[in-house]
């Protein structure tokens, strides 16, 4: 059964993986033995964090690249096939948050949001998805969020943003699952990273989450990397247009 999860002789790219979120599924993709390619806006801070992984035995690469720019997602999933080697999983987990009242909300904050966490998931997916047509095999996997299904104060653009990477999940699993990709998504709740900090900060916020999460706490990040290893691995060859939300319950509790 163990090797329903295994990874080893794959290849997973995911995007914004030099911290956060992405550099925890990254190593915990390396872990079961894949190959990683770390991805960053910088060629300096991929390569720094391909390095750190490598110093845990695990084969990885940076590779910096822009995915809201189509030439350079172009260049770089060309170079990745041909220099690095077959995508065979792609996390598209590069995003950003910006926080104003909805009537305040600078046009130039939307447009940042809309470009990283939606623009570019098409971008990237596109490129790589025809290499795996190609090959008829493949797994992709958008991280979307609890505001996929919710909304919150000050944050309509990013709900707006990860309920259009949830509509993308099913209209490419309706596009591609015939040729043996399965595209699915993960939705972390609230976890405890940089992103969130200012929030894990504020102990108001906290006792309000602890209350409304039937799990009664913050999550690890290290507790999204089941749901990646499995979405990602054999496990899931039949499992498509999903998403896997890992919430502590939230989305089951008023
Ligand atoms: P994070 O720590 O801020 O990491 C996001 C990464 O994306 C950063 O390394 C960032 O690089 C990179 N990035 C941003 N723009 C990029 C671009 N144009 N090209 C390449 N890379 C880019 O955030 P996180 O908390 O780990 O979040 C990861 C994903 O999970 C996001 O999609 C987020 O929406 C989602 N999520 C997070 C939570 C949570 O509780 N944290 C909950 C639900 C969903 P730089 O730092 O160099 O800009």
């Amino acid at each position: 059964m163990q090797s329903l999860f295994e990874l080893k002789g794959k290849r997973a790219l995911i995007t914004g993986s030099a911290q956060g979120i992405g550099n925890l599924l990254a190593k915990g993709l390396g872990q079961y033995g894949a190959s990683i390619v770390i991805n960053d806006i910088t060629q300096e801070r991929a390569d720094c964090a391909a390095n750190l992984i490598r110093q845990q035995g695990i084969d990885a690469i940076g590779v910096g690249f822009d995915v809201t720019n189509l030439n350079s997602v172009t260049t770089a999933i060309d170079h990745i096939e041909k220099e690095i080697g077959p995508i065979d999983i792609l996390i598209n987990n590069a995003g950003i948050q910006r926080r104003h009242p909805f009537t305040e909300f600078p046009e130039a904050d939307w447009d940042a949001i809309i470009n990283v966490n939606q623009k570019a998931v098409f971008l990237v997916s596109q490129q790589v998805a025809k290499n795996m047509i190609k090959r008829k095999q493949g797994k992709i996997i958008h991280i979307c969020s609890m505001q996929s299904e919710l909304g919150r104060d000050t944050i309509t653009p990013y709900a707006a943003s990860k309920g259009a990477v949830k509509m993308m999940v099913k209209g490419m699993c309706v596009e591609l699952a015939r040729y043996n990709i399965q595209v699915n998504g993960i939705g972390p709740g609230y976890f405890d990273t940089d992103m969130c900090k200012a929030l894990v900060n504020n102990q108001e916020f906290t006792r309000w989450l602890c209350q409304r999460t039937p799990a009664a706490r913050w999550g690890q990040p290290e507790e999204l990397i089941g749901s990646a290893v499995f979405l990602a691995s054999a496990a899931s060859n039949f499992v498509n247009g999903h998403i896997l939300y890992v919430d502590g319950g939230m989305l089951a509790a008023v």
